[in-house]
């Protein structure tokens, strides 16, 4: 439940660009710059002993203590992705992997257990496997597209972290997140989301999640120059939880980082809408080529979650997949992606550029049916989508020699 602590922007009823555009900045009418200035600091002083005793006790709270707390750059960025998610808090965290271990790390502890999307970034899946379950904490795979019936025959007293990510960055089925999260709901654990795919399009605090993470590396940095994450949460009790972890862990983003982000922000909108489109435009074209198999665009008819998809979102970014037709070897894959002239050979995502990446060998999955062909996951960036078409048509001719 919202609590009495959420930021009042003033822009709730205008729309995303406009927010974006708003957020977090000084008064347009203070006769100051535009834009919030970079504040780097360690040391925070105070103007007493007893007025530094008593800061100390609201340090959560952005009364500064020390560095390691986050100074106003980070509470700017905090405020835009908050706004972006409809969360009332939001923990800025130095990479989008730091702001999944940190609410993970939170909410379990040893003899808990967590039941954990099959479709989840690698990296989640890594933690969940090594350092989590070296600590007591087990780790349960299930189906992405696992309705409310099959997750609750897999409940257990000891479940207390419901991890979801959708659509998975890999394999792009959309869940049904409110049916999962109310499961979640009723035996008391906490809902987390890795909201990385939907940004703003997937509001998760209206679909029942507690907790909503961000590699805000992708879209808000935008131009692949940055590694941050954000932790958004609904109450304050939540944001004591997430931010207690993670200054107890020492984590941090540096200033210079978040004034990046906050620069990146304010052309989100416009970059989002535009590689959206073109997005779409590719993966129609593509769903048309007989060397695909499978377009896993969550927007296209027919991609798994299709429905959810138009249920539960306002929009899509610009990553999908491609599956080959099953007669393309590993090497045939690995052709195509070669011969691609705009597209960098990459992870990560959400900047100004193409990528692709082959993604076969990097699917962890336990429970889920393994593809049917070789996959592709694709990311469009500004290019003009004309010439994105012939580089992956002049790519695609390569498949057949
Ligand atoms: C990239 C990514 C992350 C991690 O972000 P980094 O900033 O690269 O650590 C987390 N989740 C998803 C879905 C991602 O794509």
């Amino acid at each position: 439940m919202p609590d009495d602590s959420a930021p009042k922007t003033g822009h709730e009823g205008h729309a995303f660009a406009t927010r974006m555009s708003h957020a977090a900045r000084p008064p347009i009418r203070s006769l100051g710059f535009v834009n919030p200035p970079v504040h780097r600091g360690s040391t925070v002083t105070a103007p007493s002993c007893q007025a530094r005793m008593d800061n100390a006790k609201h340090r959560f709270d952005r009364v500064m203590t020390y560095g390691t707390q986050g100074g106003p750059t980070h509470y700017a960025l905090e405020d835009v992705v908050a706004e972006i998610e409809g969360g009332t808090h939001c923990t800025i965290t130095g990479t989008g992997l730091a702001a999944v271990a940190v609410p993970l790390l939170a909410f379990l502890k040893a003899g808990d257990r967590c039941l954990m999307s099959d479709s989840a970034y690698g990296p989640a899946r890594s933690l969940a496997e090594g350092l989590m379950k070296g600590w007591g904490i087990e780790t349960v795979f299930f189906d992405p597209c696992i309705d409310a019936a099959g997750l609750e025959a897999l409940w257990t007293p000891n479940t207390k972290v419901l991890y979801l990510e959708s659509p998975g960055s890999h394999t792009f089925e959309v869940q049904d997140v409110p049916a999962l999260t109310a499961v979640a709901k009723k035996h008391g654990a906490v809902s987390m989301i890795d909201n990385t795919w939907g940004i703003h399009h997937f509001q998760p605090f209206r679909h029942g999640c507690d907790v909503s993470i961000q590699a805000l590396t992708k879209y808000v940095g935008g131009h692949s120059d940055i590694l941050l994450g954000s932790v958004t949460v609904n109450s304050r009790d939540h944001h004591l939880i997430v931010r207690g972890a993670a200054s107890a862990m020492g984590h941090y983003a540096s200033p210079d980082d978040c004034w990046l982000a906050l620069r990146g922000v304010r052309t989100m909108p416009l970059r989002l809408a535009h590689q959206e489109e073109s997005a779409l435009i590719v993966a129609e074209w593509l769903a048309g080529r007989p060397e695909v198999l499978e377009v896993r665009h969550p927007a296209l008819p027919g991609a798994p979650g299709h429905e959810l998809w138009k249920r539960d979102f306002t929009g899509a970014c610009s990553l999908f997949g491609i599956v080959l037709q099953p007669r393309y070897t590993e090497a045939d894959a690995f052709r195509f992606v070669d011969s691609l002239k705009l597209f960098g050979i990459g992870a990560s995502w959400g900047g100004y550029e193409c990528l692709a990446l082959p993604t076969n060998a990097m699917l962890g999955r336990a429970v889920s049916a393994p593809l049917p062909g070789q996959a592709i996951r694709l990311h469009i960036g500004l290019e003009e989508v004309a010439d994105i078409i012939a580089d992956l048509e002049q790519g695609l001719a390569k498949l057949a020699g």
